[in-house]
């Protein structure tokens, strides 16, 4: 039968007890949210959302072709200056999601013959990066720029380029740019960073990681960021010098074969941007519930990994413990995200939170109490 394997595998998920499944989530959930990625409150903020509102009257619901032909208004350029101009970068470049930006970054700037320094705890989009590639990869340590640096001093061919998250999605922890972008250097290496954690919450302002580093309007960094999280729209953008940029026009091919970014995700994008710009303090506040809520489970007596942006991460003690877990902080009225192998290259479970910066004393309390009542 045809697609008889899938069965198979399905059987072999389910007993394993690793299947997902798809929970639709009402517009009006009375769940204490920290399970999303809105790290700054902001994708139901009137603003925000009457950004998207107005973009699309004047613009219409969709993009109406790929950016090459009818896909780039003057919106989607105003938004590519902004955020070039947010992050510290020559120039930016939308595209309709962070998947679409990471996969252009990296395949555009790992040709034939070139060589692809990955991190073993890079996101999927990374990963897949890699793998459409023309390039070598070689994936190293975690976190470790003496990784890169050897990996760098075997490569005998021709160009070179380092590929890491700046805040790594599960665990929250932070890589060390100034250190990969030295061990670059060292090299003529190119260095393309994910900053779609870093975003909105590390930097000044929120002007994100690379910029927290040092790097921004570096001339060998890439930078790519996600619309999607901490600007609460949809659709992600690489950030870097012009020539990068004009380089991605014209050979990256999630840009070139891919629809426009929607008018109404570029709208609200925007007007996150104009808030962030006006109100600094939310990425300061991001990182505080961050602390507080770390402070507060380890005193609890939970596992948690010390964050260094918004991302919380609480060992579980098994897949199934960690799925229970969820569960019933869900009953309990607390959505957290439940992270569990596959997704998990290590193997190891976790719960994942949100430190929104939106989150008052009383919620983190409460979902601190939740975690520890319902601790498997
Ligand atoms: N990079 C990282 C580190 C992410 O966590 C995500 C989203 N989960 C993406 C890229 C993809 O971004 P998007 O959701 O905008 O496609």
């Amino acid at each position: 039968m045809a697609f008889g394997w899938i069965d198979e595998q399905a059987q072999l998920r389910r007993s394993a007890g690793l299947v997902r499944t798809l929970r639709p989530r009402p517009a009006d959930s009375p769940l204490l949210d920290l399970a999303s990625n809105d790290y700054l409150g902001l994708a139901r903020h009137p603003e925000v959302t009457e950004g998207a509102a107005r973009a699309a009257r004047t613009w219409g619901a969709g993009a109406t072709g790929s950016r090459l032909v009818t896909g780039t208004t003057e919106l989607h350029a105003e938004l590519e200056r902004e955020l070039a101009d947010f992050c510290g970068f020559e120039a930016a470049l939308v595209f309709s999601s962070g998947y679409a930006a990471n996969l252009a970054a990296v395949t555009a700037l790992a040709p034939h013959g070139s060589l692809i320094v990955s991190d073993a705890g890079n996101h999927a989009s990374l990963i897949d990066g890699c793998r459409l590639a023309r390039g070598t990869t070689q994936v190293v340590a975690h976190a470790d720029p003496e990784a890169v640096r050897k990996a760098l001093d075997t490569w005998d061919g021709g160009a070179a380029v380092a590929v890491s998250d700046t805040v790594f999605s599960v665990d929250g922890d932070a890589a060390p740019l100034a250190a990969l972008a030295r061990a670059c250097r060292e090299y003529g290496a190119g260095l393309v960073v994910d900053d779609a954690h870093g975003l909105g919450v590390l930097g000044d302002g929120g002007r994100g990681a690379p910029h927290a580093a040092g790097l921004a309007g570096a001339e060998d960094v890439v930078v790519t960021v996600t619309l999607s999280k901490s600007l609460g729209s949809q659709g992600g953008a690489v950030l870097g010098p012009a020539r990068v940029i004009d380089h991605l026009v014209n050979a990256a091919r999630t840009f070139i074969f891919d629809t426009g970014l929607a008018p109404a995700a570029a709208g609200a994008a925007l007007a996150a941007l104009t808030l962030l710009r006006r109100e600094p303090e939310r990425a300061a506040r991001a990182r505080a519930v961050a602390g507080e809520l770390h402070a507060r489970l380890t005193a609890a007596g939970l596992e948690a990994v010390r964050p260094d942006a918004a991302v919380v991460s609480v060992r579980a003690p098994s897949p199934e413990g960690a799925v229970r877990w969820a569960a019933d902080c869900r009953s309990a009225g607390l959505a957290v995200g439940c992270f569990r192998p596959p997704s998990v290259p290590d193997g190891i479970s976790r719960l994942r939170l949100t430190a929104r910066a939106d989150l008052g004393e009383g919620q983190i309390e409460r979902a601190v109490r939740v975690i520890g009542e319902t601790r498997p």
